[in-house]
């Protein structure tokens, strides 16, 4: 038998919520020579434990922690790409599988592998009434301010895992880090309180398009040739007009600056219920272009409490026939909306979009693909296509069959329907047929 077939088991739900609040210790200990310097400094970029220096620009590029990283233990590099959470992390840094990294962070947390619950059940069955035995050996106990040692039962399944003593903080700097930590998750709690209130405030701030739509928000759907079949796109309130929305962004020492205020569209992005969870912004010019700023289209932060997983842009309301076209961009979702009706609700991004919850009744989901060099907007496509049809529902998927453009880094459907009109989307009796073929 190998070493791996040995590895104990561990409930993963189990190892993560114990592990949501002490990522930053969980990294100083079984990570400290990859993580140390981004342990101190989580606010700040760093050299990227993952791929090293190699940078063209010598700055700026990097790595940094997510703002809840005591909670999710993610960060992103800006070569490497976004690590949703400390597992990924471990996982990438230590070249560990999925499981090894379980079983050390489960060790550092105190979660029982089901093998010891399993032990631990059985010898409290059969010895109620004597006291446990005392076993001087017995390493297993918390020691050094919740620091849980490895203990000798894993090292003889993964000897040579990781080597703890070679890069491990002393208890003095575990000290400050957990302090370091606790300062991040209050600053966290604080943010989301401020999150909140801002969304509310931005949409009570916004516009209504009902009585019209302002120049800067008419043009730019213009643009995008969106604008036809004004009264489906503007269904149930989800897009609105903000006459002069503050731009933030980060200077150095991630202080929060305003670097001008602008035009923009503000999006809601609902539950199913019909809760704003977030609001997507798009920041424009008076004519009607998007603004020159590092990222004219932000997701606004998502409170504590909420999850973003199964929202979206409800464009063109709840369908009524139980078909629903869904898209990742808020233009491409209109795109086919304006062609052909349909309610088409936009995801934001691929990993919402993998999430994607239809209404009820639905039974079919037409699928709008973003065509990425990276094949993402496929892939996303392809995650959902699994999960839908795992739930009985049909699903439709609209790929471009056009090659990106040169210099591009992805083509979509409202790029067809701005570039070719009309005639570049699948004709629309060719569309019915196949919804209605199955
Ligand atoms: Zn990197």
């Amino acid at each position: 038998m190998s070493a791996a077939t040995k590895l104990p088991y561990y409930d993963a739900s189990k190892v993560r919520e114990k592990a949501s609040g002490r990522w930053l210790e969980i990294f100083a200990y079984l990570a400290y020579e990859e993580f140390g310097e981004a342990i101190q400094k989580p606010k700040k970029h760093h050299t990227c434990p993952i791929h090293g220096t190699r940078n063209k620009s010598g700055k700026g590029d990097g790595f940094k922690f997510f703002k809840d990283v005591v909670d999710s233990g993610g960060g992103v590099c800006n070569t490497c790409g976004p690590f949703p959470d400390g597992f990924r992390l471990l996982q990438e840094v230590k070249g560990w599988d999925f499981r090894t990294t379980l079983a050390h962070v489960a060790e550092f947390v105190g979660v029982k592998s089901e093998q010891e619950e399993r032990e631990a059940k059985k010898s409290s069955r059969s010895s109620t009434s004597k006291p446990a035995p005392t076993q001087p050996q017995s390493t297993t106990a918390s020691q050094s301010g919740g620091v849980v040692p490895i203990s000798p039962q894993v090292n003889q399944v993964e000897p040579s895992a990781h080597d703890v003593s070679k890069f491990a903080p002393t208890p003095e700097r575990m000290e400050e880090i957990k302090k370091l930590q606790e300062q991040i998750a209050k600053r966290q709690a604080q943010a989301s309180a401020e999150a909140q209130e801002q969304i509310d405030r931005i949409w009570r701030e916004s516009i209504p398009l009902n009585n019209g739509i302002p120049g800067p928000l008419y043009k730019y759907l213009q643009k995008r040739a969106v604008l036809l079949r004004l009264e489906v796109l503007l269904e149930g309130d989800n897009i609105r007009f903000h006459r002069e929305l503050p731009y933030y962004d980060e200077d150095d020492d991630g202080k929060v600056i305003v670097v001008g205020k602008f035009p923009a569209m503000i999006a809601a992005i609902r539950d199913l219920k019909g809760n704003i969870i977030t609001l997507h912004r798009t920041y424009l010019t008076p004519r009607g272009a998007k603004a020159n700023v590092e990222c004219p289209r932000k997701m606004m932060a998502v409170p504590d409490d909420k999850t973003v997983t199964g929202c979206a842009i409800q464009l063109g309301g709840f369908p009524t026939d139980g078909v629903i076209g869904v898209a990742e961009g808020y233009e491409t979702a209109a795109s086919p909306l304006r062609v052909y009706g349909i309610p088409t609700w936009s995801c934001v991004s691929a990993s919402i979009l993998e999430q994607f919850e239809p209404p009820k009744g639905v039974h079919t989901v037409i699928g709008w693909e973003d065509k990425d060099r990276s094949l993402r907007g496929e892939l996303a496509m392809q995650a959902l296509k699994v999960n839908l049809e795992e739930k009985g529902i049909r699903f439709i998927r609209m790929p471009i069959r056009r090659k990106i453009p040169t210099g591009a880094k992805s083509i979509d459907w409202n790029d067809v329907l701005v570039k070719e009109g009309i005639i570049g989307m699948p004709a629309y009796n060719q569309l019915m047929k196949v919804i209605q073929g199955g």
